[in-house]
């Protein structure tokens, strides 16, 4: 019998919410920064993470957008897709499907073209040294406005058939889904999926704008979606995947503590959530140490780890056949680890 800390890293799974700018490792800020001969405003790996205490998102997103800063290349954006992979895969991760910010790139003229061919040559890496699938979701800088994001979409175009969805995150506060009504629409028509954060820090109401204007195909976050009974079983009822960032959670001070992270009581609702690692590099942990955290001293039990290993399979954008084979594999994992 394995301990529960090799049980879930073996436990295979997929990450849905992983931004891949947000896997960017002080170490590898440094070692990017040298290359590119780009000035940081810090002195050493330990500054960069003392800095990393934040009380709320937007004190994040300062800092993120920052860091941001040392990505120059191609190069830069697979070396770093590509370390995000390694963690991943050691973290038993067979599929991930990862945000990029476009906007976070381009504004500071680097062009599209060098983000997606840098990050596409390290998915491609990736699957071929661990196996490990992935898409990618375009997200939109919702504090920036629609007519920018109708440029990004634009800007997208040559690589359109490599993009799976398209996404919306950073400042949610007074940035409400409607503001992109019209932007999801033109992506919706040109095939592509939809997720959307809501329900971080913004309101119920945001959730619903989420479902009703973008028409989600998957809500990210979501956790404010609990203060509204109505709206948990719509949730509920429609089979929508939610995915969770608990270590996010805290340490954005969205919720007080790991041990009462709402996790469990989403199960018990009857909602399908999943458990991922949002900015790793500034969140402390990867996938494997966000499913550590929610099960230590809680009321997870091992079936739930397993339920939540599931529903971020059932919540992928894969193929039924894809996701049915790695299903198998789940029930073979817990078969033979029981
Ligand atoms: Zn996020």
């Amino acid at each position: 019998m394995l301990d529960l800390d090799a049980f879930i890293t073996g436990l295979p799974k997929a990450e849905l919410h992983l931004h891949i700018e947000g896997s960017l490792e002080p170490e590898q800020m440094f070692e990017f920064a040298r290359r590119n001969q780009v000035a940081i405003p810090y002195a050493s790996v330990e500054e960069v993470r003392a800095a990393y205490d934040f009380s709320n998102l937007q004190d994040f997103l300062d800092i993120y957008y920052a860091g941001a800063d040392v990505l120059r290349t191609e190069e830069d954006f697979r070396d770093l897709a590509l370390a995000y992979f390694d963690r991943a895969a050691a973290d038993g991760v067979l599929h991930a499907e990862i945000f990029f910010d476009p906007q976070t790139h381009t504004h500071r003229g680097i062009p599209f073209g060098v983000v997606a061919n840098g990050l596409l040559a390290g998915m491609a890496a990736a699957e071929a040294k661990h196996g490990l699938t992935s898409k990618l979701i375009l997200c939109f800088l919702r504090h920036l406005d629609e007519e920018d994001a109708f440029k990004t979409l634009s800007q997208a175009q040559p690589w359109i058939d490599r993009i799976d969805a398209v996404g919306l995150d950073s400042s949610e506060l007074g940035h409400p889904p409607s503001k992109f009504e019209r932007v999801f629409a033109a992506a919706a028509a040109m095939g592509l999926k939809r997720v959307a954060h809501a329900g971080e820090e913004g309101p119920p109401e945001y959730v619903y704008e989420a479902l009703e204007l973008l028409h989600v195909d998957r809500l990210d976050h979501g956790n404010r979606s609990l203060e509204d009974p109505a709206l948990i079983a719509r949730l509920a009822r429609s089979g929508m995947t939610l995915t969770v960032c608990p270590l996010s959670n805290v340490k954005l001070c969205n919720v007080a503590s790991i041990d009462v992270h709402p996790i469990d009581r989403m199960l018990r609702l009857g909602l399908r959530a999943t458990v991922n690692s949002d900015d790793p590099a500034y969140f402390g942990g990867y996938v494997g140490d966000n499913f550590r955290a929610i099960a230590q001293g809680r009321t997870l039990d091992r079936d739930d780890l397993v339920t939540l290993a599931r529903n971020s399979f059932l919540g992928s954008f894969l193929p039924d056949n894809a996701v049915a084979t790695h299903l198998a594999r789940l029930d073979a994992y817990v078969e033979a680890h029981t």
